[in-house]
């Protein structure tokens, strides 16, 4: 029978191992979110985490600027969370208004508490993979090394949903469709990093059904409806949407999931939107938060 990935169910399987991994801390981190601006999906997201947090007993302090505040302050804040005890991650919400340099407020936070892995040092780490992290630990001279790899939560949330339902990425073909620095480019170095064999497929790729039709597994991070349909997918395959987009008030994601469900047939996967991916990129920012805590 086709298999449907639901990322609920898997967040409410995994909550309960997270929470045990909380109990036995002796200090249990704070989480610090950065929000600029009142984009009202940047908004349900961090109401999201919030009520995530609330249930697995982790504090958020949530930090909400003006729109237009002076990037200094934003700057301000992350090294004074940089130095604060109490706080074990920090996350700026994005997007940022595009007159911050998401760079550099992103590169002020402190590596050791980059939850989101997205700072210059987690970017270097989760993009060699595995190779750096062995290496790192067989090796008494570890200068760069400054606790776990992680990967962004959204890449670690498909990786974890993958690995519940004991689908594998070794010696898969995998087409990511999207390449951008948040979701795309983690996702595809995680399956690299996991033995599959990656195409990234972007805005200037001319034939994706070409791509798609290629591959074992499609992982669609874009935000357009409707990007893949039942002619860009093969019976047998695993088709994970990342994707959301609100359509007529509704969230969608970027396949056309019925059409789409009924060409896999029974042998294929395929994830939901909502009810996917959404609910695993929240349980693997606080994995991350955790994994920060302990290492
Ligand atoms: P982005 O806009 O930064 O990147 C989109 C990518 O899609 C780009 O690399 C672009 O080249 C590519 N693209 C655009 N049009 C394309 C086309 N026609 N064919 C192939 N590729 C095309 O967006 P993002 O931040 O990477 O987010 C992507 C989607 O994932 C959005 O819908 C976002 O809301 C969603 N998202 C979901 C979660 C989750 O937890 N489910 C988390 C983060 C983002």
């Amino acid at each position: 029978m086709l298999k449907i990935l639901d990322g609920k169910a898997v967040r409410d399987a995994r909550k309960t191992r997270l929470i045990q991994r909380i109990k036995l801390l002796k200090r249990v981190p704070t989480l610090a979110i950065i929000q600029v601006g009142d984009r009202s999906d940047t908004t349900a997201y961090v109401n999201a985490k919030k009520r995530f947090a609330a249930d697995i007993g982790v504090e958020v302090r949530h930090i909400h600027l003006e729109e237009n505040v002076d990037q200094d302050v934003i700057l301000k804040n992350i090294k004074n969370l940089n130095v604060d005890e109490t706080v074990g991650g920090i996350i700026i919400q994005l997007p940022l208004p595009e007159a911050i340099d998401r760079d550099a407020v992103i590169n002020t936070i402190d590596p050791k508490k980059d939850t989101d892995a997205l700072t210059k040092p987690s970017i270097d780490r989760w993009s060699k993979g595995d190779a750096l992290t062995r290496s790192d630990l067989c090796t008494k001279v570890r200068p760069m090394y400054q606790g776990p790899t992680l990967y962004p939560a959204t890449a670690r949330g498909v990786g974890e949903l993958l690995g519940f339902y004991h689908i594998s990425l070794k010696d898969k073909k995998v087409c990511v469709i999207g390449r951008s620095a948040l979701v795309g480019t983690p996702v595809a170095a995680l399956c690299r990093t996991r033995g599959a064999m990656v195409t990234v497929c972007h805005s200037q790729t001319a034939d994706l059904k070409k791509e798609t039709l290629a591959s074992d597994i499609i992982i669609s991070a874009v935000g357009k409806p409707g990007l893949v349909t039942a002619a860009h997918v093969k019976p047998g395959q695993v088709v994970i949407d990342v994707g959301i987009n609100r359509v007529e008030g509704k969230l969608i994601g970027d396949v056309d999931f019925e059409a789409v469900k009924a060409v896999l047939g029974d042998a294929g996967a395929i994830s939901p939107v909502p009810g996917g991916v959404g609910p695993m990129t929240v349980l693997a920012l606080f994995e991350n938060l955790i994994d920060c805590a302990t290492m």
